[in-house]
């Protein structure tokens, strides 16, 4: 491997965890390398308007948040890389990153994957994915345009976005399988005034039912076991997310439901990996929590360089 192929860092990663980590570690002159994965801007990107990150009293879109990010990553010299990463060997130093379009190693890294959305599981599902099923509603939401369509889920996910396809369609009906919503009391208020919105309660989609788009759903109330079927012209799925972790395997240690652990300087079991964001917080998970991480963990990579470098300058 060349020498033009090694950085003192790279940052996996392009949502507000990664990206924040670029803008600080650039301002120490680290000149990091952001390899941006497949969904550039991570959540954001599939986020309407974004309400609550300081310093947009009026609302911030998502990919515009994630946009702004990248240009001040940018203007501090972070180098951005629109490639996913396939694997990260850790086993040796430098630390190897293969992505699609090459091999590049490290001296510290920093992970920032973010979460994937959870599946259903249920007959139906695979077949019409994209094709009236998906947990995008900021892409797709234009394609409920006076339809009567549904969202599953009870988080802040589920309502933020079942409020957004109001813009659209004609009706946007909540299925949740408990009686009392998990979102925050703001987003539920706007919700449950929302003429356009319905919920249905303590029920689960049992299959999803469709030749070539999604025509109907079966649904199976969780207190009588009764199964029905109603007609759906497109379901969003909004039940929870799981940490995005495949590219490193088994390398570091995860919690029991896949979230990287982390110590107070946010390194991971192996060190100067620092994972930063949703990917290594079961707890908050908002855009402001990410970005605060990112943040810690290039701090946390900044000072290790800086000693490696006065080392081997010795
Ligand atoms: P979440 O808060 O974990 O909510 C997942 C929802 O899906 C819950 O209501 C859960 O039901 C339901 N659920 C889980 N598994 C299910 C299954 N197999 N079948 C049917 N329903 C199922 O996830 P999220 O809404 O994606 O939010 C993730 C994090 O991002 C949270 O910390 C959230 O606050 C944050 N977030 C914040 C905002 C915002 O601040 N505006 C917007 C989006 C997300 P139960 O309630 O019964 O468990």
């Amino acid at each position: 491997m060349t020498n033009e192929n090694h950085r003192q860092l790279i940052i996996v990663g392009s949502g507000p965890a990664g990206f924040t980590a670029a803008i600080y570690a650039a301002r120490a002159n680290l000149a990091p390398m952001l390899i941006s994965g497949m969904k550039l801007y991570g959540q954001p990107s599939k986020t309407a308007t974004i309400e609550n990150y300081p310093g947009f009293p009026n609302g911030v879109e998502g990919p515009e948040l994630g946009r702004l990010f990248e240009e001040q990553a940018r203007a501090f010299g972070a180098e951005v890389v629109y490639d996913a990463v396939e694997k990260i060997d850790l086993s040796q130093k430098p630390y190897q990153v293969h992505t699609y379009g090459g091999v590049f190693s490290a001296d510290a890294l920093i992970l920032a994957m973010g979460t994937e959305y959870n599946k259903l599981g249920v007959p139906g599902e695979k077949e019409l994915e994209g094709r009236g099923i998906s947990n995008c509603a900021t892409c797709d939401g234009y394609f409920t345009k006076d339809k009567n369509v549904h969202v599953v889920g009870g988080g802040d996910a589920a309502i933020e976005e079942a409020i957004f396809l109001t813009r659209f369609a004609d009706s946007v009906t909540v299925i949740h399988r408990r009686d009392a919503l998990r979102a925050s009391a703001i987003l539920e208020e706007r919700a449950r005034t929302n003429p356009k919105i319905k919920f249905i309660w303590n029920s689960v989609v049992e299959e999803i039912k469709g030749e070539n788009a999604v025509e109907a759903l079966v649904l199976k109330n969780v207190k009588t076991d009764e199964l029905s079927t109603i007609p759906s012209q497109g379901l969003f799925v909004y039940i929870g997310q799981k940490p995005t972790t495949e590219i490193v395997g088994q390398q570091l240690a995860t919690d029991d439901k896949g979230y990287i652990i982390i110590d107070e300087n946010m390194e991971t079991s192996v060190p100067q990996v620092y994972a930063a964001g949703d990917v290594a917080d079961p707890h908050y998970r908002q855009i402001v929590t990410a970005a605060g991480m990112g943040a810690a963990a290039a701090i946390s990579a900044t000072r290790f360089l800086e000693t490696l470098m006065v080392n081997s300058a010795k």
